[in-house]
């Protein structure tokens, strides 16, 4: 079976190797305290800034999800109020948790045809405004530009990105934001388990003047602990070192982003060229995901397509929340081989 699942997905074809790589060198029963954990700590985050171009300002922390993120987020980074800008359910989601936690927070939810742009001006009293780059439940992005016009207009916020569904496929402008998040199990091809969360300069200025720590994971712990190349609770060793070795084999990210979106075009022209039955959610093609393709159809054909894939040996990705019934999604994830894609390419063929 070749997982076309956005998340948790394919996982690069290595893998395996580097699991019993991983058994053999004796990592996984040392102390996260000691000078070996320290090393893969630090080459790591060394290759992540390497393959990702992280500026050398920014700190890298591993935590358990991306969904932790939003939660560090929300107890370290804002007093009172953020604001979400969001058109799909995993943004949705990052409000709904962060309200709970912070009541002001204030929703800003857009269409998921328009570009997040004709939404953001000024957001006065937000101490964070919050983004997710790539909509993994409906296949939409927002542009490395519209974020930078988004820091242009609101030179007093923290910019938050949450990038899960794009890190390590896509090449972010990391500037362009303060805090990004992502996990692994997405376009890093690995398993789930591990977040991954990247912070500004002026990300961790705001975390000391806050100076919240209540928590084993407030983020000026995880700062303190980070700047010793340890974490604060035993993390996922194994998940840390299959990154790094991952990372090792990948291309920078401009090149993997270059031959992603040659990927991407190709389905975009076949669904876009024929598209009778089977046609892209999103229409804006200013909008579209270059990692996460959104197919919609009436609920019969998506049943058919998805069952006569299983036959044919492809997991497609399930519909997410109220898109359930009428669509199904397809990961375009660097993980996944040339030869595996031509194959679905033939097999959705004859249903579009
Ligand atoms: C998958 C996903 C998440 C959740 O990731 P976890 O690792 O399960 O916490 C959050 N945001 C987006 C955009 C996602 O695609």
């Amino acid at each position: 079976m070749i997982s076309f699942y956005p998340g948790p997905s394919k996982l690069y074809a290595r893998v395996p190797n580097f699991l019993k790589d991983a058994c053999a060198s004796g990592i996984l029963s040392m102390n996260h305290r000691s000078a070996e954990f320290e090393d893969l700590f630090k080459r790591t985050v060394d290759l992540l800034r390497q393959k990702l171009n992280i500026p050398s300002g920014y700190s890298l922390y591993f935590v358990s999800s991306a969904t932790e993120c939003w939660e560090i987020i929300a107890q370290s980074l804002i007093k009172k109020q953020s604001v979400h800008v969001y058109n799909g359910a995993f943004g949705k989601k990052w409000f709904d948790y962060t309200s709970r936690l912070k009541p002001e927070a204030v929703a800003s939810p857009f269409d998921q045809e328009t570009e997040a742009l004709s939404v953001t001006k000024t957001f006065e009293n937000a101490e964070v405004i919050c983004f997710t780059q790539n909509e993994t439940s409906n296949g939409t992005q927002v542009s490395n530009r519209i974020l930078h016009t988004v820091r242009k207009s609101n030179p007093e916020s923290l910019i938050a990105v949450d990038a899960t569904s794009s890190m390590g496929g896509i090449e972010l402008d990391f500037l362009t934001a303060d805090v990004w998040l992502a996990s692994v199990q997405k376009c890093f091809g690995l398993p789930a388990g591990l977040g991954i969360l990247i912070c500004s300069p002026a990300a961790l200025h705001r975390a000391r003047e806050i100076n919240e720590r209540n928590h084993y994971n407030s983020l000026l712990f995880l700062e303190e602990m980070a700047q010793r190349n340890q974490t604060s609770y035993t993390p996922n060793v194994l998940d840390i070192y299959l990154l790094m070795r991952v990372l090792e084999e990948i291309k920078p990210i401009d090149k993997i982003n270059k031959s992603l979106v040659a990927r991407y075009r190709k389905w975009e022209t076949m669904f876009d060229s024929k598209g009778n039955q089977l046609q892209l959610l999103i229409k804006n093609k200013a909008v579209r995901s270059h990692t996460v393709l959104t197919l919609e159809a009436k609920p019969d054909v998506i049943q058919l397509v998805k069952s006569k894939a299983k036959q044919a040996g492809f997991i497609l990705g399930e519909g997410y929340g109220d898109l359930k019934n009428t669509t199904f999604r397809i990961a375009n994830f660097p993980a996944l081989k040339r030869n595996e894609i031509a194959r679905l390419m033939d097999f959705l063929y004859e249903f579009i």
